[in-house]
């Protein structure tokens, strides 16, 4: 029996276009060993998994399939046709299988079936035979066609298993990804709060015995001890503030505030750092504009700080800073604009991650940890705002959120051009 030439196409081709699609790696073999039964005109099909550490095959997949005694069949390497094809790396067709001794006959006892000729090819993956794909009990001999055709579904089925153990491969670093996660978040809720408590008691004496002492030299040193512990204190507040928000227990104390007083006020704070590296810092809010919005003033300061700090940062001397706050009729919105170095496109939507810092803004050496923008995005988050950068390399940054005047309103997609 010949199979039309455009027929066999066709069904090769539909399995290969499957390829990519596949959702379930046992019904597409299935279909491999139906497509490769059809169109070689054989009675069955199956396909042989080699068990590299019992050393034998077993059925992965099969058309005659007849019950759990085949299912859990094993077939030896020495004594079977798939054997020798696995050993000898190449096809094999035997038209009579009672005059050849490399079929395994007790197969056939275990299925209920008789084998009279066999085609079998190897399934190759990662340069390696892992599998043996059989068809069986052609009326007539297999040809050279036939063995081609199966040698084309043999390497599907090969690049069908490689796609599925890539796929296992990416489940299992997500999970790991996930675990490790998880376990950084546990670890940097229990190191802040360990920290937490001796800190407190070095700053509570240092600061005693900074009252103590009349010596401008030990002062000096006191307050460095001060200085660098308060800056460690900071950095657990950071911390704990993400972590609170992403275990939900951060609580907002929200009412009425003027985020114009907000803006006002942490411009003045910034005032001597701006002033040191002549940096001209403004604010625009339109006049008479209160900007009132139930927030917690508290943390929209330290987000509004961590933005002013990250500016005056990476901005050369001589530069240019501005904050600018407008009301608009669902939201509150506040940037900070600088002229500074700017931030890589690809670095652009990694920054507000934990920890992450620009690689090139690392040479400069400035204090910080990747913990700003990540505080940021998390309290205004906290508040059902938005916050998003938009920035050029060499040009500058602009750094915008948005907070709702009304949570129940849903905010405009970000960045967007106002
Ligand atoms: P850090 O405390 O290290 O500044 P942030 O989370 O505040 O951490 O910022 C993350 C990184 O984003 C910074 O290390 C810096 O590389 C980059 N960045 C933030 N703000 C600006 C800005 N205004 N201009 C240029 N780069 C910035």
């Amino acid at each position: 029996m010949t199979t039309p030439r455009i027929h066999l196409s066709a069904r090769v081709l539909e399995l290969t276009r499957n390829l990519s699609t596949i959702k379930e790696l046992e019904s597409y073999l299935h279909d491999v060993l139906s497509v490769a039964a059809e169109l070689t005109g054989s009675e069955s099909a199956s396909l042989l998994e080699y068990d590299d550490v019992a050393k034998e095959f077993f059925f992965n997949s099969m058309l005659w399939f007849q019950g759990d005694a085949v299912r859990s069949a094993r077939i030896p390497v020495h004594g079977s046709v798939a054997g020798w094809v696995f050993l000898h790396n190449k096809p094999v067709a035997i038209d009579d299988v009672s005059k050849d001794d490399r079929h395994y006959k007790k197969i056939d006892e275990l299925a209920g079936f008789t084998t009279k000729s066999i085609l079998g090819v190897p399934v190759v993956f990662r340069e390696k035979t892992v599998a043996v794909l059989e068809v069986f009990n052609k009326p007539e001999k297999y040809t050279e066609d036939d063995i081609l055709l199966i040698e084309t579904l043999a390497a599907l089925v090969g690049a069908a298993l490689q796609n599925d153990s890539l796929e296992k491969k990416i489940l299992s670093t997500q999970d790991e990804a996930r675990e490790l996660e998880e376990l950084k978040n546990e670890f940097i809720a229990i190191a802040s709060h360990e920290l937490r408590t001796p800190l407190g008691l070095i700053l509570g004496h240092a600061t005693f015995l900074k009252e103590l002492l009349n010596e401008a030299e030990f002062q000096e040193q006191v307050e460095t001890i001060i200085r660098n512990a308060t800056k460690l204190k900071e950095i657990i507040e950071s911390l704990t503030s993400v972590d609170n928000y992403e275990s939900g227990s951060a609580l907002l104390k929200s009412r009425k505030v003027s985020v114009t007083r907000i803006i006002e006020d942490v411009a003045i704070s910034f005032h001597e750092m701006a002033k040191n590296k002549d940096i001209a810092l403004k604010t625009e809010i339109q006049p008479g504009h209160e900007l009132l919005v139930d927030i917690d003033g508290g943390k929209i300061a330290i987000v509004l700080s961590n933005l002013l700090k990250n500016a005056l940062t990476f901005t050369n001397k001589n530069g240019k800073i501005v904050i600018r706050g407008e009301q608009h009729v669902d939201y509150v919105k506040v940037t900070v604009q600088d002229n500074g170095i700017g931030i890589p496109p690809n670095d652009l939507n990694r920054i507000f991650d934990r920890f992450y810092q620009v690689e090139s803004h690392l040479t400069r050496k400035h204090g910080g940890m990747g913990l700003g923008l990540s505080v940021a995005k998390v309290m205004i988050e906290m508040h059902g705002g938005r916050i998003w950068a938009e920035s050029k390399e060499g040009e500058g940054s602009i750094f915008s959120f948005l907070l709702p005047v009304r949570n129940t309103q849903p905010l405009p997609q970000t960045p967007f051009k106002t």
